[in-house]
C-alpha cells in the first residue's frame, strides 16, 4: 500500500540512520575514532531529523530543514572540540542528548500543530505528549550526564557486557520510533478517509453530510452563547440550460468555478457546501441578517464578474439566493427550510436576485 511515498522514505531513512548508528557504536574500542564517536552520533541525529521531515511531508507542514540541519552543524561542531575516544564520551553524550532532545520536542510540535485541527484536544494530548516525553527523556540524560558526567565512562564503549542496557534503551527508542511512524500513518488514512467522507468530489467542497453537522454544532454554539448565525443557500439560475446547450462537462466547469470564485470570498471561519446539483449553502458563523445580506451582495457579484467562454462561446453565470438569520425558538431544519424559501422566492421574482427569509414570523409551509 502506497501511502505518501516521500514521507514513508524520510522514515525509512530515519530508521536506517539510527540503525548505523548504533552499528557503529558496538564497534567502539579504546581508540580515538571519529567513525565511532563523531560519525555515529551524528548520524543517529540525522535519523531523528528524518524522522521529523517526514512528519512533516506526511502532514504537509512547513519543513525545517534550516533549523534542523544548524541543530546537526551545531552538534558536529562543538563534538570537534574534543578528541573522540572514551575519556570525553560524557561531552559527547551531552551533546547529543541535548540536540535529540530539541529534536524530539519540536516534533512533538510539530504533531501538535498537525493534529490540533483534526483530534479532539484529549486525542491531541495524548498523540503529542508521548513523543514530548521521549524529547525530556534526552533533556533529563543531559543532565544527570552535567551531574556526574564519571558515571558514563563504564558505558561509553558498547562492546562491553556493561553496556548491553544501554543497547536496549536503543532498541527500545527504534522500536518507539517505529510505533510513532506506523501510527502517524494510520492517523493519515483516517484523516483523509473522514475528508473524503464530507467533501464533494467535483468542487472539492464540504458537501451535504458535512453541512448537517456543521450546522449542527453552529446551532448548539448558538443556544450556548446566544451569537447569531446565518445561512444563506444559492441556487445557479437556469443551470439545465448550460448542461442542454454545451453539454455536461461545461456544466461541470461551471460548478467548479463557481465554487472557486464563492470560496475565495467568504472568511476562514465560513463553511461552504455544495448542497446539491447546483445548489450550494454557505454557514456563516457569528453573522446578523444585515452583515448576511452583505455578503449575498457580495456572493452575487462575484458570480457575476465570471468570465466564463466555453469553445469560444461566453457564459453568463447567475443565481438565485436565500438568506435566513437564526432567531430565538427557531429549529435548525427550519432555518435551512426558510432559506430554501427566500431562495424560491428570488426564483419567483425573475431569478438573479437575493430574498430574506422571514425568521422572526416563520411560516414553514
Ligand atoms: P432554476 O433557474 O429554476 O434553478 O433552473 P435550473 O435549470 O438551474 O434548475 P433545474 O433544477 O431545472 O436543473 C438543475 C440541473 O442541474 C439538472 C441537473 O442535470 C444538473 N446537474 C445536477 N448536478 C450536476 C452536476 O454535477 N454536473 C452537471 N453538469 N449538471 C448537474
Ligand atoms: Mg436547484
Ligand atoms: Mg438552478
Amino acid at each position: 500500500m502506497r501511502v505518501a511515498p516521500s514521507a514513508s522514505r524520510r522514515f525509512a531513512l530515519a530508521n536506517l540512520c539510527v540503525l548505523l548508528g548504533m552499528l557503529l557504536y558496538t564497534q567502539r574500542t579504546q581508540e580515538p575514532s571519529y567513525l565511532h564517536w563523531l560519525v555515529a552520533d551524528n548520524i543517529i541525529l540525522v535519523g531523528f531529523c528524518f524522522l521529523r521531515w517526514g512528519a512533516q511531508r506526511l502532514y504537509h507542514l512547513t519543513s525545517s530543514h534550516r533549523f534542523d540541519l544548524t541543530l546537526i552543524l551545531s552538534s558536529i561542531g562543538l563534538m570537534l572540540i574534543v578528541k573522540p575516544q572514551a575519556t570525553s564520551s560524557a561531552y559527547l553524550m551531552i551533546i547529543l542528548s541535548l540536540a535529540a532532545a530539541v529534536c524530539f520536542i519540536m516534533l512533538a510540535k510539530d504533531h501538535y500543530v498537525a493534529f490540533k485541527d483534526n483530534f479532539t484536544a484529549y486525542a491531541t494530548y495524548w498523540l503529542v505528549v508521548p513523543i514530548a516525553l521521549i524529547g525530556m527523556m534526552f533533556l533529563v540524560r543531559a543532565l544527570i550526564l552535567i551531574i556526574y558526567p564519571e558515571k558514563v565512562a563504564t558505558y561509553a564503549a558498547f562492546n562491553t557486557e556493561e553496556s548491553i542496557p544501554i543497547l536496549w534503551v536503543y532498541i527500545v527508542l527504534i522500536l518507539l520510533m517505529n510505533i510513532l511512524i506506523i501510527g502517524n500513518t494510520i492517523n493519515r488514512l483516517v484523516v483523509k478517509i473522514m475528508t473524503l467522507a464530507n467533501k464533494d468530489a467535483l468542487t472539492g467542497l464540504w458537501n451535504r453530510n458535512a453541512l448537517q453537522t456543521k450546522l449542527t454544532l453552529e446551532h448548539a454554539r448558538w443556544l450556548r452563547d446566544k451569537v447569531s448565525y446565518s445561512i444563506i443557500l444559492i441556487d445557479l439560475d437556469h443551470f439545465k440550460q448550460i448542461n442542454d446547450a454545451h453539454g455536461h462537462t461545461a456544466g461541470d466547469e461551471v460548478l467548479k468555478l463557481a465554487a472557486k470564485q464563492l470560496n475565495s470570498v467568504t472568511r476562514k471561519i465560513d463553511y461552504l457546501c455544495r448542497y446539491g446539483g447546483e445548489e450550494f449553502v454557505l454557514i456563516l458563523p457569528l453573522t446578523t441578517e444585515r452583515k448576511a445580506l452583505c455578503v449575498a451582495e457580495k456572493l452575487q457579484q462575484t458570480l457575476a464578474e465570471i468570465n466564463f467562454t466555453w469553445r469560444g462561446t461566453p457564459i453568463a453565470i447567475q443565481a438565485s439566493i436565500g438568506c435566513a438569520t437564526i432567531q430565538k425558538d427557531l429549529p435548525v431544519e427550519a432555518l435551512l427550510h426558510l432559506a430554501d424559501k427566500a431562495m424560491y422566492q428570488a426564483k419567483a421574482s425573475g431569478r438573479n436576485c437575493i430574498k430574506v427569509a422571514n425568521t422572526a414570523k416563520p411560516n414553514y409551509n
